[in-house]
């Protein structure tokens, strides 16, 4: 809490307008500030049943009826301690019980002093029939004052907010403290400058608020909502207007040269380049000749050539004088795009050797396991420049590594990079300029998603895929069908027949172990039937051994807890093809690249996220022959778990996918757990379901930070700007 904002509105510390019961409540959701307490949204609302006469109640029936208190009594508890205490209301007609076992005398206290005999009150619960009387009473009812006018019968059946519980917290607590908040709704930070609230036809804050927390009727509390979810977009957009804008004023080192290495390299491509990435390199180029750093979020289905394209804007900076660097999320992953740049490159990566092209470049790896006269080395030739391209794992960027001159920062897969990240590239390029960034993302993600979540990248999107892959068919195998799945092990033995290679991937490393990750929520409805232990990769492998329709085939096993040498080695013997089965966990999730491979099996597939299956799945068919992949689920089939696989089966492509996976997830977790807090912190928007929202909050934010880039006059927005990055993640630096 370092640098908490200080604007004449400020934020209420609950501590200082709740009764310590309410605040202890909403600080154990973190909620400390009225300004907090009052975007704490309900969950939901209930709405009670219609007011009746007690004589038309039956038995099993949830109620609401307005009753004067007739009698109470108090008897001790039989078999425990505490007190029954026993209310007859009556509604002048009938009379009803309302029975509270209590087992402390405070309570007992409290509800005689709010229900003395004649009080007027609502009562809401299910009536039951008393064990001995048969008479109806209602045990443990929710009630509350009435008042005798039409605004007291209105209040009776308003909606009621029904906030998130703890154990220990009641309902009434929350709706206590939020109905105290309601009153100081004058004081709360306005993020959205009132011209904006009125010209979108929102309700003022103070009043959204109150139909949030304290509505009359349903339809008020929509139109509540939708101010804090439009402020949400907003402050959103807000930022990343200012992040555009500060890079509008950041120097970069413009990529202007247009050889020797670029022409030379597309001068030996075995391939023409279609015109998607045609176009679409070409737009790269054109921004990375700015002297201002661009950020680009290039999108392509696995195997739509984002890599070619990578690499020739990567040339450009090196023929400019210049270095780039391409990040990759794991050691395995630099180390194949290492040797997959150099492939490429040939004799244009080889400056210096005997057989290397005259303008040759050089191209380093550098990953944190290397050994420390290699690693030496290879620093040398980063900081003194001789290397042009340098491919690492993120680590490149938080390490004090020197480069003489980055220019241009290529990430692959943003899932693993959260957004914030990239502002630490600030100031790494020369003379304090900011490098451009690209990054690659094979989850492609629709348009106002993207505005969502990445809204401060321009979107460059590769819609065809080079045609010489084959493809992959996937499909769903329930174990509950044995054929199937006998069937799927056949064809995996078939395919190794074939001289080609199977992956099987599973969710965790020892069944015995605890290393499983929690399995994402399936059936959050339904959630009935609690998943099956996933299967592990040494117990499967050790099946696979005895499997007849693999007989013969050489296994490896490959996850996170081998050692790099120990990963590197296994997927050296896999290229090689001296492995046929690779049992392993998701480390071959992305980028892995063996053309060879022609089967993919997801055990459990159900434990798999979405963009995870995509990218299991693009991992086979990568070459010549055409890919299978199998989602193996012992879910039952037909369920709601086994129609979603079926769904993610038969999706096109990572477009069909990503929607797939935004309506199912929702915008909290776009793009998985480890993407950037910003997302994360998402309480009220939805990327699909608001996506008119978020285009106007972005017109919006985009004009109001265009004029007044500091915020000056907007204190609020400003603040609330901070709040968000500061909950988003905590160790970035802001400026
Ligand atoms: P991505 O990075 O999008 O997954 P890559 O750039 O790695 O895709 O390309 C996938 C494969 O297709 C690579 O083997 C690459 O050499 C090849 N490739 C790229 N562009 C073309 C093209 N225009 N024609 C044929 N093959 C291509
Ligand atoms: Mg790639």
């Amino acid at each position: 809490m370092a640098r908490r904002r200080e604007s004449a509105r400020g934020s209420m510390p609950l501590s200082e307008l709740l009764e310590s019961k309410e605040s202890r409540a909403m600080a154990s959701f973190g909620v400390r500030d009225l300004d907090t307490m009052m975007r704490f949204a309900p969950r939901r609302y209930t709405t009670p049943a219609p007011l009746r006469s007690l004589h038309e109640v039956q038995e099993g029936e949830e109620v609401s009826a307005i009753v004067s208190v007739v009698d109470v009594k108090e008897r001790r508890m039989r078999s425990r301690q505490g007190s029954i205490l026993e209310v007859v209301v009556s509604d002048g007609i009938e009379s009803l019980t309302l029975t509270f076992f209590l087992a402390k005398q405070h309570l007992v206290q409290w509800h005689r002093n709010q229900l003395p005999v004649g009080k007027h009150i609502v009562v809401r619960g299910t009536v039951g029939l008393n064990k001995q009387t048969h008479e109806p009473q209602i045990t443990h009812p929710l009630y509350e004052d009435y008042e005798d006018t039409p605004e007291g019968r209105m209040r009776a059946q308003r909606p009621l907010p029904v906030y998130p519980l703890k154990k220990t917290i009641a309902q009434r607590t929350m709706r206590s403290a939020t109905e105290k908040g309601v009153e100081f709704g004058d004081r709360l930070s306005r993020p959205v400058p009132a011209e904006v609230v009125a010209r979108r036809g929102l309700l003022p804050l103070a009043e959204a608020v109150r139909k949030v927390h304290v509505p009359w009727t349903l339809a008020e509390t929509r139109a509540g909502l939708a101010h804090l979810v439009f402020e949400e977009a907003f402050v959103l957009q807000a930022i990343f207007a200012q992040r555009r804008a500060q890079d509008a004023r950041t120097p970069a080192p413009a990529l202007r040269a247009d050889g020797p290495l670029q022409p030379a390299f597309d001068e030996r491509l075995p391939f023409e380049l279609t015109a998607g990435q045609r176009e679409v390199g070409g737009q790269i180029i054109d921004r990375i000749r700015q002297d201002h750093p661009t950020s680009v979020l290039l999108q392509g289905d696995v195997g739509s050539g984002k890599t070619v394209i990578a690499l020739r804007a990567m040339l450009r900076a090196v023929d400019s004088g210049h270095q780039a660097a391409l990040l990759a999320p794991t050691e395995v992953l630099a180390e194949q795009h290492y040797r997959t740049l150099t492939a490429l490159l040939g004799d244009l990566a080889r400056a210096g050797q005997l057989d290397g092209h005259p303008d040759a470049t050089r191209v380093r790896l550098l990953t944190g396991s290397q050994r420390t006269a290699a690693r030496r080395e290879t620093l040398l030739d980063v900081t003194s420049g001789q290397a042009g391209i340098v491919v690492g794992t993120h680590a490149l960027l938080t390490e004090s590594v020197e480069f003489a001159s980055l220019a241009l920062v290529v990430i692959d897969e943003q899932h693993r990079f959260g957004v914030d990240h990239r502002r630490r590239l600030r100031t790494k390029g020369p003379a304090g300029t900011s490098p451009h960034v690209v990054v690659m993302t094979a989850t492609p993600i629709p348009r106002t998603a993207a505005l969502a979540t990445v809204g401060d990248l321009d979107v460059l999107t590769l819609h065809e895929s080079p045609g010489m892959r084959a493809g992959v068919e996937a499909f769903v195998v329930h174990e509950s069908n044995p054929k199937w799945e006998q069937r799927m092990w056949q064809r995996a033995g078939e395919e190794i027949a074939a001289g080609r290679q199977v992956f099987v991937v599973c969710a965790r490393i020892d069944e015995a172990g605890d290393d499983a990750p929690a399995p994402p929520p399936m059936d959050p409805e339904s959630g009935a039937t609690p998943l099956p232990v996933a299967r592990g990769v040494t117990e499967t492998a050790e099946l696979l051994a005895s499997r007849r329709e693999l007989a013969g085939a050489r296994i490896g096993i490959l996850h996170g807890r081998l050692s790099t040498e120990e990963k590197q080695h296994v997927m050296d013997r896999v290229v090689d093809g001296e492995i046929d089965v690779l049992v392993a966990t998701t480390v071959i999730e992305v980028g892995v690249d063996v053309p060879n491979a022609s089967v993919m099996i997801v055990l459990d597939a159900e434990r798999f996220g979405v963009s995870q299956l995509h990218q299991l799945r693009g991992r086979v068919g990568r070459g010549r022959h055409a890919g299978i992949a199998f989602l193996d689920t012992r879910a039952v089939e037909g369920s709601e778990t086994s129609q979603h696989l079926q769904r993610v089966a038969s999706a096109a492509d990572g477009f069909a996918l990503a929607e797939l996976d935004l309506r199912r997830r929702g915008a909290g977790d776009l793009v998985g757990e480890e993407q950037s807090g910003l997302q994360r912190t998402l309480k009220h928007l939805d990327v699909i379901r608001d996506a008119e929202v978020i285009e106007q909050a972005r017109e919006d934010a985009f004009a109001v930070v265009e004029a007044d880039p500091a915020l000056s006059s907007h204190p609020d927005l400003a603040g609330s700007i901070e709040d968000r990055l500061r909950d988003a993640d905590p160790d970035v630096e802001r400026s």
